[in-house]
């Protein structure tokens, strides 16, 4: 199956070049090019009775054929009068040199296409021929294609790969192909590209899938375990109890708090590197847990990171860590009035790209000196030239875009830290174990007491005016709103039409509400005008923070009561979820207006949901639903080895069975040593050759 592609008959230079865009270059790679769809050509109908204006397949005998010319004399048409027993088609053919060579008088030949009615007349124009009619039909493949290959290509050069599907050698184990009934890897590839029939397909299918996702999931475990060998965790100081720090907390924690920082505690005190991944919905209070770990990491002597994929949400890490621990740098911040905390004089650190280059040195400077416990910042922490002194445990906020790899930067930075991994993203639990494959998971699934729900209201952009007396009226009452735009700039493009940008409404609510303090936040803005602006909004000082999704993750005001989000139907669910998860963070009761321009169904559903649910899962996979998996989320920002044929949404009944045999396996043969596992590790290292982000 590695052999060349080109050894195949009829694949020249130019045709193999064209073929290495597909991703083709073995005889083994065109095997496992898969159709994207298939054609019925397993009905042969006939000619006077086919439904017309759809593909149909008729065949017939030749029973005239005419030369024609028109557009003077510069094209010509090839025209033959195909009859079966019911009647006659007329078939035309533009520019057809060779079609007195082709097609004989007499001579039986199939025809796949369109008939069309022309005045009583039954015609098709270009039909797909053959004179063998055991080629033609079936159930024919159809290929993702490029420019220069066709599918009928595909298809014949498919069939001469076939002659080494002898040397096929079998993946699955056998024990595994009993378990879960797989057909064998042979049928399976057959019946993918010419199935015997529908049912043979699905038998071909079920296998494929199977064999795909058991080598993404076993590849993955294996790399956790691997992550694990031979490497031995930090273990902190057993005297050290989170439950003192918990102590110190002004409120309860919840019993999915209570939970998480205890498996934390027990991967801190068992010799293994931590690897966990702590999901919880918007609110249910994931910062307090990753303090925990942090004082445990601290206490213990060691240092700790944390790193955040925004500078706002960074800083307010800062500032809230910094109360919890003790003042920050040393140095007065503007606005900051903390006291040291009685707890323990530890010292924090922040570190982002925006720091002037002196402050810069002088933190990295007491950071490999030591003189910094916990240092908390965006991507800039995992920057080459920051060096630990001794780094014991990295936290990362939110940072489901956030790779294996940079996880790995990082832990290179200590002797093997201790990671957390903090997201809101709900992902169900058998994607996570894919996506996060190589982590441990804690959930958090509740919601500390006391929370009051967020009322959401949907209107449409012609009532926006009402909507906005809404949060004028709470304005009124002391609270403060936030209003979410999808553009920064008025967009020409035509799709664009009805979408406001950020300035636009900024401009609009200047306007409308002159005796309001509304100001501007987006991505694009320097950072030191967004770090000032955030600083007043939580101040109490701006009244409407107008905003790009710069104000996605994290952010925390309680006094914010109220979330506009304008143009609503271009945000996903999971999205407006998180934005809406910016009000209710304090004692009032708080709302979220959807302003939408589309009346659609879908646009209707959608709000219906966002009213309706308020648990971050639920809509999640709603969204899955209503905009499927492709936009959910790319696997490949998760650097998730490409799949060809299985897709981790639609086939998760299957997953699910994969992730019980993978452990199965693996329990039986850790490494895949034994020769009955041999080419499931080797096809299983193929496949992760060019995903970048593990190294297996
Ligand atoms: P998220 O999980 O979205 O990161 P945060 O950690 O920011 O949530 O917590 C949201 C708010 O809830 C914070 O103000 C936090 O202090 C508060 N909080 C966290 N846990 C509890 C609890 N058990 N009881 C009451 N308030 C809590
Ligand atoms: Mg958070």
């Amino acid at each position: 199956m590695n052999i060349p592609v080109e050894t195949l008959k009829s694949i020249g230079p130019q045709k193999k070049v064209k073929l290495e865009k597909l991703g083709i270059s073995t005889v083994g790679d065109l095997i496992r090019h898969f159709p994207r769809d298939y054609e019925d050509r397993s009905k042969m109908e006939k000619i006077a009775e086919v439904e017309l204006n759809t593909p149909v397949l008729v065949c017939g005998r030749i029973e005239a054929r005419v030369k024609g010319n028109y557009i003077r004399g510069k094209k010509s048409t090839f025209k033959l009068l195909v009859r079966d027993d019911t009647g006659s088609v007329e078939v035309i053919f533009f520019n057809m040199n060779y079609g007195e060579q082709i097609f004989q008088i007499d001579e039986e030949v199939v025809l796949y296409g369109r008939i069309t009615e022309n005045h009583g007349k039954r015609q098709m124009v270009h039909p797909d021929f053959s004179k063998n009619e055991k080629t033609a039909t079936g159930i024919l493949p159809i290929y993702p294609l490029t420019a220069g290959i066709s599918t009928g290509e595909l298809r014949k050069w498919m069939r001469s790969g076939f002659a080494y599907l002898s040397s096929f050698e079998e993946s699955m184990p056998s024990a595994t192909m009993t378990r879960n009934r797989l057909c064998d890897g042979i049928f399976a590839l057959e019946n993918i590209h010419f199935p015997k029939d529908y049912e043979s397909l699905k038998i071909a299918r079920y296998r494929l899938v199977f064999e795909e996702l058991m080598m993404l999931q076993t590849g993955l475990l294996m790399i956790k375990n691997q992550l694990q060998e031979g490497k031995t965790g930090l273990v902190f100081d057993a005297s050290i109890k989170i439950e003192e720090f918990v102590k110190t907390i002004p409120f309860a924690l919840t019993g999915a708090q209570l939970r998480t920082i205890d498996e934390i505690e027990k991967d801190m005190l068992s010799g293994k590197i931590m690897n966990r991944l702590v999901q919880g919905d918007v609110g249910s209070g994931k910062t307090i847990v990753a303090a925990a770990a942090i004082y445990k990491c601290i206490k213990s002597g060691y240092q700790a990171v944390m790193m955040a994929p925004t500078e706002i949400l960074a800083r307010q890490h800062y500032e809230g860590l910094s109360q919890t621990f003790a003042i920050g740098d040393g140095s007065k911040r503007a606005g900051s009035h903390l006291e040291p905390s009685p707890k323990a004089p530890h010292k924090v650190g922040f570190l982002s790209g925006s720091l002037s280059a002196k402050d810069k040195r002088q933190v990295l400077a007491d950071l490999e000196a030591g003189n910094i416990d916990l240092l908390i910042g965006t991507h800039a922490v995992i920057q080459e030239h920051v060096t630990f002194k001794n780094l014991g445990l990295v936290v990362t906020d939110e940072q489901h875009r956030f790779g294996v790899n940079q996880r790995a930067v990082l832990a290179e930075k200590g002797n093997n830290p201790h990671m957390l991994v903090m997201t809101a993203t709900p992902i169900p639990r058998t994607l996570a174990l894919i996506l996060y494959g190589d982590l441990d998971i804690s959930l958090i699934d509740e919601m500390p007491p006391g929370r009051k729900e967020i009322i959401t209201y949907s209107t449409s952009a012609t009532k926006r005016k009402r909507a906005y007396d809404f949060v004028a009226k709470e304005i009124d009452q002391g609270r403060q709103a936030y209003v979410v735009t999808p553009l920064i700039e008025d967009s020409e493009a035509e799709s664009m039409a009805d979408v406001k940008s950020v300035q636009t409404i900024y401009e609009d609510l200047l306007c409308l509400y002159p005796k309001y303090n509304i100001a501007l936040l987006h991505g694009e803005m320097k950072q030191k005008e967004k770090d000032h602006i955030m600083e007043r909004f939580k101040n109490g000082e701006i009244h409407i923070l107008v905003a790009t999704v710069v104000i996605e993750v994290g952010i925390n005001v309680p006094n914010a009561s109220v979330m506009v989000i304008e143009n609503a139907e271009r945000f996903g669910l999971a999205q407006m979820h998180q934005l809406r998860g910016r009000v209710g963070r304090g004692e009032y009761q708080s709302y979220c207006i959807l302003i939408s321009e589309l009346k659609t169904e879908v646009a209707k559903e959608r709000a219906d949901i966002m009213k309706e649910s308020a648990d971050g899962f639920v809509i999640a996979e709603k969204d899955l639903e209503l905009r499927g998996p492709g936009e959910f989320f790319g696997t490949r920002q998760h650097g998730v080895p490409e799949l060809k044929i299985a897709n981790l949404i639609k086939h998760m009944k299957i997953l699910k069975m994969v992730q019980v045999e993978a452990n199965i396996l693996l329990k039986e043969d850790p490494l895949l040593q034994k020769p009955e596992h041999k080419k499931l590790l080797t096809s299983m290292k193929e496949m992760f050759k060019n995903a970048e982000k593990f190294n297996l």
